[in-house]
C-alpha cells in the first residue's frame, strides 16, 4: 500500500540509524548476538520493537512507510501529451532515442577495435571508471547490440591467471594476510546516502584498494553464451577469489560487478534464480520521489540515476516506461491535488537531475476527466474531476532481469550455482552442500559476500533482521476492462494512502501493496493472508466503478522486506536504503535497497569486499554495461523476432529461437505458439531457459523463468509444455539436465 511520506518527516540524519561506522568494541555492545535458530529459522524479534521502530520515525505504530511502494505523491501537471499519444499506450516504449547519441555506425556495443589486447582492455577500463567518477550522472548512450556467439574470439584461454575460477595462489603457497579479519578487525558499516559522493570511494577504500593488476583482462572480456548456469555444485571451483551467496538481484548483481572487475567468482544459491523476494516486487523501477519527500536527497538522487542506468543502458529491452494516473475524484481534495502536482513536478526534476531523457520517461501533465476516463475507462465516474500523468520505469519480470544479470554475470565468466546450499560462512569459506547429491564440501575464497536477502541473519550472527510482508494481488486484464495506465486508487477515508493497479505486460493486472509484520520464522515462499486481500479488493473497488470480488482475484503473492536491527536498538527500515556490514569473520553482507539500485548495491559491497580482503581489481564498470540482449530502444524497435521474445530477450531473441530449433528439430510455428489462448509462453523460451539460464525442473520455467505461476490455474495449462521442453532438452543434450 502506497502511503505518502510527507508527514512524520524526520531530518536526512537521522532517518537512517544504521549509517554509522562503529568499532570492533562498539560493535559488540551494539548490536546484540542474535540466537542461533536452525536452518533459515531467524531472529525475529517481538511485535513490540515494531513500535520502538516507528517512535523512532516519528510515526504511530505499525504506519511505517513502505519504500518499495510509490512515490509519494508528489504533484504537477501541464505537459502536453494527448489522450490518443502513442506513449500512453502500456507496454511500449516512448521510442526514446537519447538526446544527441547515436551509436557510431558499425560500432558495436562496448567493444572497439583493439579491445582483445589486455593491457589496452584494462586500461581502457580505468579511463572509463576515472570518466565515469569526473561526471558523476553522466548521461549515458544506450549501446549497440554486441555481436552472436562466436563472433569474438575469447580473451582467456584455460589456465590463464585471473581467468575466472583459476587458482592465483600456486599450491603450497601460504595464504596472503587478510586485513580485518579476526575479531580485532570486525566493524560495522552502514552506507550513508552519499549526495552525489561514492560511497567506498573515500580515502580509506582507496587507500586499502590495490591497484589493477596488470594483465588482468576478465573485466573487459568478451561474453561467452555458452550456458555456464548449473544445477549443483559438480565441477565449481574449490578456491575463487569471491563467493558470492543468493542470487536474487542483489547476488547476481554482485557477481557481476565482481566478474567484470577481474575476480573470479562462485555465485551460489540454495534454490534458484530469483527464489526470495526479488520475484515478488510490483516490478516497478523507481525514481525516488518519496525520499525527496522525506528530505532525503541523496537517496532519491541515486534512486532516479540508477533508474535511468537501468532503463537507458543496462536494460532498455527489460524495462519501459509506464504511465500512471492519479485520479482527481471526490477523495482527493483540490489542496492534495495541488500537493500531488507539486510533487509530480519535483519528480520530474529528479529525472532531470540524473540525465534520463524524457523521451525514456515523459513530463508529467495534468488530464481532464474525459481523458482520464479515456485512459482508465473503468474508474468510478462519480466524481471525478480529471487526472494527473506521471512516468517511472516498470519491468518486463522481475526474475527474468535476475535471470538476465546472472546470464551476463555467467557469461563473462563468473561460475553460477543454483541448488547449493551455503551452510556457513566465514570471510574466507563456505561450507556448501550440494542439494541435488545431499554432498557438503568447503570452498576457500578471498572474499565472501552473503547477498541473502531477508535471510542474511542466517549465516552472519551480527546481522539482526525482521521482515515486513508485502502482498499483491493478481486479476484478469476483463476485472478492470480498457485500463491502459496505471492508476493509484486512494484509500477512502485517508489523505495520501494510495493502492495502486498495476496493468502488466502479460495481459494481467498487480494490485498492491499491503505492509503487515510477518512474525515467526522466515518461510521460503511467503503466503498472503485473506485480510490483507480484503483490504485491497476494497480500496480498489471503490475508486472502480464495477466493484471487484474475491472471485476477481486469480492470484496472489507475498514478498518481504527486511528490517535491520541498528546500534541504538532502533530498526531502519532497509527498503529504503541498503546497507553493507562487515562481519568479524570478514563476511560483506549486503542486504536491503530496491530492484533499481541493485547495480548500486553491487558495487558497494565488492568495493567494501575488495578493501577488505586488498583484492587486485579494476574499478566498477558495470555503470556503462548493458546486460546481454540489452540495446538502444531503436535497435529492439527495429528487430523482425518474435514480439514476445524480443521483450524478454531483446537482441539475443533470435538466439533463443535459433537454439530451440537445434535442440529440438522442431519449427519456428510449433517453437513459437502460445502455450495457450491467453498465455503467450513459448516453448522456444523454455528450451532456452533449460540449455542457458539453469532451470532444473517444472517449477523453475514456470515460477522463475517465466510468470505462469502466479495464477494457478495458468500454471496447470502450461505445465505440460514445460514438462516437454524438458525432455526435448534431456533427450538432445543429457549433459543440460
Ligand atoms: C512486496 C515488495 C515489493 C517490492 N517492489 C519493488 C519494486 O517495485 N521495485 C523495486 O525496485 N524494488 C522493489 N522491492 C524491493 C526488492 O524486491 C528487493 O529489495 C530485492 O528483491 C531484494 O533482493 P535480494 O537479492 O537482496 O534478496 P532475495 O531476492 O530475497 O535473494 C536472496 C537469495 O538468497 C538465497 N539464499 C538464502 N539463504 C541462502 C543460503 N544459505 N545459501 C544459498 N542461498 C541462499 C535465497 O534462495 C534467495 O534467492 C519490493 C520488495 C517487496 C518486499
Amino acid at each position: 500500500m502506497v502511503r505518502a511520506a510527507g508527514r512524520g518527516v524526520v531530518s536526512v540524519l537521522t532517518c537512517y540509524s544504521v549509517t554509522h561506522d562503529v568499532t570492533s568494541s562498539q560493535h559488540s555492545r551494539a548490536v546484540r548476538p542474535a540466537r542461533r535458530l536452525p536452518r533459515r529459522g531467524t531472529r525475529l524479534h517481538p511485535r513490540r520493537r515494531l513500535a520502538a521502530y516507528d517512535a523512532h520515525r516519528g510515526r504511530a505504530p505499525g504506519r511505517r512507510v513502505a519504500d518499495d511502494d510509490l512515490p509519494q505523491l508528489g504533484r504537477h501537471a501541464d505537459a502536453a501529451r494527448r489522450p490518443d499519444d502513442p506513449r500512453v499506450v502500456r507496454g511500449r516504449d516512448p521510442g526514446g532515442r537519447r538526446r544527441g547519441h547515436q551509436p557510431a555506425p558499425g560500432r558495436a556495443a562496448g567493444r572497439r577495435g583493439g579491445e582483445h589486447h589486455p593491457d589496452a582492455a584494462r586500461q581502457r577500463a580505468v579511463r572509463a571508471h576515472r570518466r565515469a567518477r569526473r561526471r558523476v550522472d553522466p548521461a549515458l548512450p544506450a549501446l549497440a547490440p554486441r555481436p552472436l556467439p562466436g563472433a569474438h574470439p575469447r580473451h582467456h584461454r584455460r589456465g590463464d591467471p585471473g581467468r575466472s575460477g583459476h587458482r592465483r595462489r600456486p599450491r603450497g603457497q601460504p595464504r596472503r594476510h587478510r586485513p580485518g579479519t579476526g575479531p580485532r578487525g570486525a566493524r560495522l558499516r552502514a552506507v550513508r546516502a552519499h549526495h552525489g559522493r561514492r560511497p567506498g570511494r573515500g580515502r580509506r577504500a582507496r587507500r586499502r584498494a590495490a591497484p589493477p593488476a596488470r594483465g588482468r583482462t576478465a573485466a573487459v572480456s568478451a561474453p561467452d553464451r555458452a550456458p555456464r548456469i548449473t544445477p549443483g555444485l559438480a565441477g565449481a571451483p574449490d578456491e575463487v577469489d569471491v563467493v558470492v551467496i543468493g542470487l536474487g538481484v542483489t547476488g547476481a548483481g554482485v557477481a557481476l560487478d565482481a566478474v567484470t572487475r577481474g575476480l573470479s567468482v562462485l555465485a551460489i544459491d540454495a534454490h534458484d534464480l530469483a527464489f526470495g523476494t526479488s520475484r515478488w516486487s510490483s516490478k516497478l523501477v523507481h525514481g525516488g520521489l518519496r525520499y525527496l519527500a522525506n528530505g532525503q536527497v541523496g537517496v532519491a538522487h541515486e534512486s532516479a540515476v540508477e533508474r535511468g542506468i537501468l532503463m537507458e543502458v543496462t536494460a532498455p529491452h527489460l524495462t519501459h516506461a509506464m504511465p500512471m494516473l492519479v485520479p482527481l475524484n471526490s477523495s482527493v481534495t483540490p489542496v492534495q491535488g495541488g500537493l500531488t502536482r507539486a510533487g509530480l513536478v519535483a519528480g520530474d526534476l529528479l529525472r532531470r537531475g540524473a540525465r534520463t531523457a524524457a523521451e525514456t520517461l515523459p513530463k508529467p501533465r495534468r488530464l481532464s476527466r474525459t481523458e482520464a476516463l479515456a485512459m482508465a475507462p473503468s474508474l468510478r465516474p462519480e466524481g471525478l474531476r480529471g487526472g494527473l500523468l506521471s512516468w517511472d520505469g516498470q519491468l518486463e519480470d522481475d526474475a527474468r532481469l535476475v535471470t538476465t544479470i546472472a546470464r551476463t554475470a555467467a557469461a563473462r565468466g563468473a561460475h553460477v550455482r543454483t541448488r547449493a546450499r551455503v551452510l556457513s560462512a566465514t570471510g574466507t569459506s563456505v561450507e556448501l552442500r550440494d542439494e541435488l547429491t545431499g554432498g557438503v564440501t568447503t570452498v576457500s575464497a578471498r572474499a565472501v559476500v552473503n547477498a541473502t536477502g531477508v535471510w542474511a541473519g542466517d549465516l552472519v550472527e551480527e546481522v539482526t533482521l525482521r521482515p515486513s510482508r508485502g502482498t499483491h494481488l493478481v486479476l484478469r486484464a476483463e476485472s478492470v476492462p480498457g485500463l491502459q495506465v496505471s492508476v493509484f486508487a486512494p484509500v477512502p477515508g485517508e489523505s495520501n494512502r494510495f493502492v495502486l493497479v498495476l496493468p502488466q505486460p502479460d495481459g494481467t493486472v498487480y494490485v498492491g501493496l499491503t505492509d503487515e509484520p510477518a512474525e515467526g520464522e522466515i518461510p521460503d515462499v511467503p503466503e498472503p493472508t485473506e485480510p490483507e486481500i480484503g483490504f485491497l479488493l476494497d480500496v480498489v473497488s471503490a475508486a472502480f466503478a464495477r466493484p471487484l470480488h474475491r472471485d476477481d482475484v486469480v492470484g496472489a503473492y507475498a514478498g518481504l522486506r527486511p528490517l535491520i536491527d541498528s546500534a541504538d536498538g532502533s530498526t531502519a527500515d532497509l527498503s529504503r536504503k541498503h546497507a553493507v556490514l562487515t562481519s568479524r569473520t570478514g563476511v560483506v553482507t549486503v542486504v536491503g535497497g530496491k530492484l533499481t539500485t541493485y547495480r548500486r548495491m553491487a558495487e558497494d559491497a565488492v568495493d567494501a569486499a575488495v578493501a577488505h580482503a586488498g583484492l587486485e581489481a579494476t574499478p566498477c564498470l558495470t555503470r556503462r554495461l548493458p546486460l546481454l540482449g540489452a540495446a538502444d530502444r531503436s535497435v529492439l524497435a527495429g528487430l523482425e523476432s518474435d514480439p514476445r521474445l524480443v521483450r524478454r530477450f531483446g537482441t539475443d531473441a533470435e538466439l533463443v529461437l535459433s537454439n530451440a530449433r537445434e535442440v529440438t528439430g522442431l519449427s519456428d510455428e510449433e517453437l513459437l505458439a502460445p502455450a495457450a489462448e491467453h498465455l503467450p509462453v513459448t516453448l522456444a523460451e523454455l528450451v532456452f531457459a533449460i540449455t542457458h539460464e539453469g532451470a532444473a525442473d517444472v517449477d523453475d520455467l514456470l515460477d522463475r523463468r517465466t510468470r505462469v505461476g502466479l495464477v494457478p490455474v495458468d500454471r496447470l495449462l502450461v505445465a505440460p509444455l514445460a514438462a516437454r521442453a524438458l525432455e526435448l532438452v534431456e533427450k538432445s543434450l543429457p549433459s543440460c539436465r
